[in-house]
C-alpha cells in the first residue's frame, strides 16, 4: 500500500528522521493558516499524491508571502497534475503539504528497499539527488552506494557512517546524516515498508541533515499489523476497479490492453499474460481468481472484466488442481447466468475432471470456446479480437 508523502513523514518523525516542520490542508484558507502558524518568511506548498516528480509537473511550489500561500494552494488544489510516474490522465489533488521552506545546500538520495537478488534490504544512497535515481543509474552507476542490510543485525552504525562518507560527507554533518540513515533504518523495520525513499534528502545551509521528500510503500501482508498505517489508506487514490476486486479477495491489477483474463494462481495468471503477448493479444488485467474459484467470485470477476469498457474479449484459464474442472466450469455456467456478458468467452479448462467440464461447457446455452491447450487458448482469443 502507497502512502501520501505527509504521512510518510509523520512516521518519519515518529522514528526519529528529522523532517522541515509542515501540516496537510485541504483548503487554501487553511494552507494560510498553516503557514502562518509556522512563522518565517517563506512556504513550501507541495501537492499530495501517490506519485513522484511533482516538483516537474507544477505541483510544488514556494511562496514569499502569506498571499501567496493563498493563491499557490488555490491554484494547486484541484488541479490535475501530470508527472512522469502518474501516466498521461493525471490525479486531482486533494490536499497539500504547507511546509517551511528550507535553504538547501546540497541535495542527496536514500532509499532502503528490499533486495530479492540478495534476499536482503538494501541501503541505496546516492549524492546526485533531486533527480531520478534510475537515470543517475543509467548515466553514471559509480555513483550509486548501495550497501545490503543483515535483516537480523540490522543497519549498524558503522554502516551508516560509511554511506554518509561515501557520500562525500564530513565532519558534524556526516554524522548527523548517518544517525538519520539509522533512523530511516528503522522507519523501514518496524513499520513493515517494502520502500523508504527519500529523494532529496538535504544538507542544509547551516548544516543540518533533513528528508525533505518521503515516499513509502508498505508490505500488504504485514497491515494487519499496522491499524494506524491502514487508516492511511487514499482510496482516491487507488484505481475503482481494483478497490472493488478487493473486496472479494480478488487479486486484480488493472492494464491497458483488451483481453480479460481470469485465472486461478498468480503465476498461471503470469504464464496467461505473457501467452496472450505471445499470440499478438494485450492482456486487460491481472487477475487471480484463487484456488477456490467459487460462483460468487467467479460473478464477480466477470463482473470487474465487464465494467472495464477497454475489455474486448476474455479468456478463462483454469488448472483444475485442487478444485475439480467440472465445479469450475459449473461456476462459470451459473455466473454467467448473474453477470451478462456479450463478449467472446474462451475456457481453456485443464486437471482433474477436464473432460467433463469442456463437454458442460459445450452444452451450456452460452457460447464458449472451449480450448484445448494454453496455446490454443491464446490464438483463439486473439482471433476473437479480429471477429
Ligand atoms: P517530487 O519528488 O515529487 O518532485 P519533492 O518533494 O522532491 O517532490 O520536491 C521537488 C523539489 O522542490 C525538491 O527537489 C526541492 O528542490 C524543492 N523543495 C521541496 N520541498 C522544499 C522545501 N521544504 N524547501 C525548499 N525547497 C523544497
Ligand atoms: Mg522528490
Amino acid at each position: 500500500m502507497k502512502i501520501h508523502e505527509y504521512q510518510a513523514k509523520e512516521l518519519f518523525k515518529r522514528h526519529g528522521v528529522p523532517i522541515p516542520r509542515g501540516e496537510v490542508a485541504s483548503t487554501p484558507e487553511e494552507a494560510r493558516a498553516i503557514a502562518e502558524q509556522l512563522g518565517g518568511t517563506k512556504w513550501v506548498i507541495k501537492a499530495q499524491i501517490h506519485a513522484g516528480g511533482r516538483g516537474k509537473g507544477g505541483g510544488v511550489k514556494l511562496a514569499d508571502s502569506l498571499d501567496e500561500v493563498t493563491s499557490k494552494a488555490q491554484a494547486i488544489l484541484g488541479m490535475t497534475l501530470i508527472t512522469p510516474q502518474t501516466g498521461p490522465e493525471g490525479r486531482v489533488v486533494k490536499k497539500v503539504l504547507v511546509g517551511e521552506a528550507i535553504p538547501i545546500a546540497q541535495e542527496l538520495y536514500a532509499a532502503i528497499l528490499f533486495d530479492r537478488t540478495q534476499a536482503c534490504p538494501i541501503l541505496i544512497a546516492s549524492a546526485a539527488g533531486g533527480v531520478e535515481i534510475e537515470e543517475v543509474a543509467k548515466v553514471s552507476p559509480e555513483k550509486i552506494i548501495r550497501i545490503p542490510i543483515d535483516i537480523r543485525s540490522g543497519l549498524q552504525s558503522y554502516e551508516a557512517r560509511k554511506a554518509a562518507f561515501d557520500l562525500g560527507l564530513s565532519g558534524k554533518t556526516a554524522l548527523k546524516a548517518a544517525s538519520l540513515l539509522s533512523a530511516l533504518y528503522q522507519v523501514y523495520i518496524r513499520e513493515d515498508a517494502s520502500l523508504v525513499e527519500v529523494n532529496p534528502l538535504i544538507v542544509t545551509e547551516s548544516g543540518e541533515v533533513l528528508a525533505l521528500d518521503a515516499k513509502m510503500t508498505i508490505d500488504d501482508n504485514a497491515l494487519y499489523r499496522h491499524p494506524d498505517v491502514v487508516a492511511y489508506r487514499d482510496l482516491d487514490e487507488e484505481e475503482p476497479l481494483e478497490i472493488e476486486a478487493s473486496k472479494f479477495d480478488l487479486n486484480y491489477i488493472k492494464l491497458d490492453g483488451n483481453v480479460g483474463c481470469m485465472v486461478n494462481g498468480a503465476g498461471l495468471a503470469m504464464a496467461t499474460m505473457d501467452i496472450i503477448k505471445l499470440a499478438g493479444g494485450d492482456p486487460a488485467n491481472f487477475l487471480d481468481v484463487g484456488g477456490g474459484a467459487s460462483v460468487e467470485r467467479v460473478a464477480a470477476a466477470f463482473r470487474i472484466l465487464m465494467s472495464d469498457p477497454n475489455v474486448k474479449a476474455v479468456l478463462i484459464n483454469i488448472f483444475g488442481g485442487i478444485v475439480r474442472c467440472d465445479r469450475v466450469a459449473g461456476g462459470v455456467i451459473q455466473a454467467l447466468e448473474q453477470v451478462k456478458v456479450d463478449l467472446p468467452v474462451v475456457v481453456r479448462l485443464e486437471g482433474t475432471n477436464a473432460a467433463e467440464a469442456a463437454k458442460m461447457l459445450e452444452d451450456a446455452p452460452i457460447q464458449f470456446g472451449v480450448a484445448r491447450s494454453l496455446e490454443d487458448a491464446a490464438s483463439m482469443v486473439t482471433r476473437a479480437l479480429k471477429n
